[in-house]
Order: structure tokens, then sequence, then C-alpha cells
């Protein structure tokens, strides 16, 4: 394991490696399900590279933010809120590297946003050869495709520049619904909202909505500490953590237990800075499976995962969580060419998950699903080929600029498949 402390040790260690024939792979915050950082060579932490290098405004209020690529989600947005910044659009969590999170297209909620990737304006990249580039979409376009959003198959990356936007609160509205409302409303509740997300309590037709609304006047509204605390702490950490090994022990009580999970968490409305709203704690532990799906496709699936649950035997005290993007044109991105939506299953990790995602992975394969590539899922390069409209050209460019497969590991190589 290497901490390189600034660029010229990190190109170092890159092009001592390649030298040698030994692998090299950075890894983030190491929150992926796939095996995606793993190395059986050096394996290079970031962390050091964690500053802004450069800011340049722009008259409208938005910004190019140049950052260190080590940077953690949660350091980057006060760092950002310090500049009066933020990021167009986050996941639901802010433990991960900017790093990492890209080369994954980690995404958030919006059917008029992209995933973090489509935030990336330039990247500076450690290639095999140990060289440093500065890609753009007009220096090396096609190594900046890559690496943006490709596993770190193009390189590492030492440095990212974010197009980010004026500091902004939301509102956030957080309501129990019943599910067939949901979707019967579908479209209104996710075209109609600036980040719209739904969790589906399997066993149940129960929805927790989540509709969050960018708010003109920086005016927060935070809840109260304690409901806070209640609510995401307590009910949707310690006591979620506690039935869900209650339920481990005794799974035929799962549908009784989601039925009352899905009533436990009471509506909610807040107004609070952008990050605070995007990111909630995540403390128990679950295996999750995501798939990005043609968003016309979404009722028909969500129908199909429904009745498997039903008739299958299986227990699953996890909520499914719904989200949607806009399409986007990177080469591999899961929202390439088409409007998005998300379905993410979660199994309590003490608890089978392979059947269910087995079940919910040939549902996805009809509508030609997209799994998220930090995700886990059981697909390689031949069906990727048919996924992914560009992905001969991300073959292509990864066999390129890393002809020896110094940034391989047993993930990349199945993701990417043999060099053409
Ligand atoms: C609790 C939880 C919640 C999550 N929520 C979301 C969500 O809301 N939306 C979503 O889309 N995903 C979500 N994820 C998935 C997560 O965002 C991705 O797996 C992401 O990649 C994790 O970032 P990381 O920093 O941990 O990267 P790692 O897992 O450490 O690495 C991921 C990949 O990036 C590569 N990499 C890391 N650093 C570099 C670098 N400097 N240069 C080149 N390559 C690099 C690694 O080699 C690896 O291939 C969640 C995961 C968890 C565990």
């Amino acid at each position: 394991m290497r901490s390189p402390r600034d660029q010229a040790e990190l190109s170092e260690i890159v092009a001592l490696a390649a030298l040698n024939g030994t692998h090299v792979r950075a890894v983030g915050a190491g929150h992926s399900f796939t095996p995606a950082a793993v190395t059986d060579g050096v394996h290079l932490h970031l962390d050091s590279l964690d500053t802004v290098e450069r800011v340049e405004r722009r008259p409208d209020g938005s910004a190019l933010v140049t950052v260190g690529a080590g940077i953690r989600l949660a350091a980057l947005n006060s760092l950002l809120a310090a500049l009066g910044l933020a990021m167009r659009n986050l996941g639901d969590i802010d433990k991960q590297s900017i790093a990492g999170a890209i080369s994954t297209g980690t995404h958030g909620t919006g059917a008029r946003l992209g995933g973090l990737a489509t935030q990336v304006t330039a990247v500076r990249v450690v290639t095999a050869s140990g060289e440093v580039v500065e890609a753009s979409p007009e220096v090396e376009p096609e190594l900046f495709e890559l690496a943006r959003l490709g596993l770190g198959s193009a390189g590492v990356l030492s440095a990212v520049t974010l197009d980010v936007v004026p500091a902004y609160a939301l509102e956030a509205r957080e309501e129990p619904w019943p599910l067939d409302a949901v979707l019967e409303q579908l479209d209104t509740l996710v075209d109609g909202n600036d980040h719209f997300e739904f969790y589906w309590f399997p066993h149940t037709r129960r929805a927790l909505t989540k509709r969050n609304n960018r708010v003109a006047a920086q005016t927060h509204r935070p809840l109260n500490p304690v409901r806070a605390w209640l609510d995401d702490e307590l009910l949707s950490n310690g006591i979620f953590g506690a039935t869900n090994r209650v339920v481990s022990w005794a799974p035929g009580i799962t549908p009784r237990v989601n039925q009352i999970s899905a009533r436990a968490l009471s509506a909610r409305r807040y107004v609070a800075p952008s990050p605070e709203v995007f990111a909630s704690p995540r403390r128990v532990r679950f295996r999750e499976m995501e798939y990005a799906i043609p968003r016309e496709t979404l009722v028909d699936v969500l129908a199909e995962i429904d009745a498997w649950v039903r008739t299958s035997g299986e227990h699953i005290p996890f909520p499914c969580e719904i989200r949607f993007a806009a399409p986007d044109d990177l080469w591999l991105s899961t929202a390439h060419g088409r409007a998005t939506a998300y379905v993410a299953v979660h199994q309590y990790w003490r608890m089978p998950h392979e059947r269910y995602f087995a079940a919910v992975e040939r549902i996805m394969a009809q509508v030609d699903g997209r799994p998220h590539w930090g995700k886990m899922h059981g697909l390689e390069a031949p069906r990727f080929a048919e996924l992914y409209p560009r992905f001969a050209d991300a073959q292509r460019v990864r066999a390129a600029v890393d002809p020896k497969g110094v940034f391989d590991n047993p993930y990349v190589e199945r993701v990417f498949g043999p060099r053409p």
C-alpha cells in the first residue's frame, strides 16, 4: 500500500510499477460492492491529494473548481460551501472519494440531472507510462472519456475539475405513500420535482417518497435535532439494524416488520443546505445490486419484482430504492442515451441475497438493464458491448493507453474483456 504525498511521488510510483510489470490500482473509500479497487500489486491511497487547487468563477455564479482526486465528498462539500458553491447533484452518502465516485458512475436522483461524472469538465491522470496528462473534451478527448468514468482503467486520477453552482438550499419533503399512488402519479412526481426518489418496502404496497426542491432564499428551516436523531439515527439505523437482526433469526416475520417499518417513518419537511439534504447516515450493513433501466419500463419491472417476492418464499427486509436521471452521452454512463430509472435492491448482510439478486438480474435483462459499476452484478464484456453503444471505443482506448494491463484487475478484465 502506498500513499503518495504529491503528484510527483504518484507519477514516480506508477512509472516504477509499470517498469517492473506490477499492477497498480487506486482505492478511494473502498465503498464499492464489486472488487473494483482490489489488486495483487501496488494499492494507492490518494487521501493526501485532497485540496482545492483552483477556482475559476463565471459571471453567472457557477464555477470550475479543480480538486485533488482523493478528496472525500463530505470534505469536498465543506470546501465548496466555504467558497459559496455546491455540486449540482449528489448521491445518498458522502463518504466516497470524488475519484472513486465518478469512476463507477455514482449518481443521485433528478430527471433533469446526470450523475457525478457528468459534472466533471477535465481530469489530470497518470497513465501507464507514468506520464501526467491533462485531459478534457478539447484535449485528449478520448482519454478524458475513459478517465472520468472507466473504473480507473485509463490511469490514476490525481485531480478533477468540477462544474459547480452557487450554494443552494433544498426543501426536503418526505412522506409515506401507498405504492400504487406513487406509480399512478409517477411522471408528475419525477418531472415536477428537482430530485424525486422513493423507497418501496418489499412484501408491502407501501413506499416512502422523497421530494427535494431548490428554494430561492438561503433561509434554512432545519429539523428539530431530536426529530432528526429519531428519524435518521434511531429509526433508519438503530431500530432498523435491530429489526434486521431479528428478521435474520425469524425470516417469516419480514412482511409484518416491513409493514410496520413503512409506516414508522412519518412525514417531515425541512429546509437545509443541499449537501445535508442529499446525504444521510447509512450504518446497517447490507449487500446491494442496482440496475439502470429505461424509465418507461419502471412500472412493469417493479410489478415483476413484486410478483417474484410474493411467490419466491424469500424474505427481504430492506427497501428497494428508486431514482431517476437524465440521458447523457458519457461512454460508460449507465444513463447513456436514455432517460433512466435506477432500481437498487438491498439485502441485510446476514441474510441470503443470491436468489433475490439473480431473479432481479433476470428481470433487468429483459429491459436491457445496465448494472451500476460499483455494485454487485453478474454481467461480462460481451453483454456490455450490447448495452453500451460506445463500448468498443472504451475497449479501444483502454488498449491504447494501457497496452500491458498495468491498471488491470480481475473485475476490470471481466468488464472490459480481452484487449482487441
Ligand atoms: C452505503 C453506500 C451508499 C452508496 N450510495 C450510492 C449512491 O447514492 N449512488 C450511487 O451511484 N452509488 C452509491 N454507492 C456506491 C458508491 O458510490 C461507489 O461504489 C463508489 O465507487 C465508491 O467510492 P469509493 O471512493 O469508495 O471508491 P472505491 O470503491 O474505493 O473505488 C471504486 C473504483 O474507483 C477506482 N478509483 C478510486 N480512486 C481512483 C483514482 N484516484 N483514480 C482512478 N481510479 C480510482 C477504483 O480503482 C475502483 O475501480 C453507495 C455505496 C455504499 C456502500
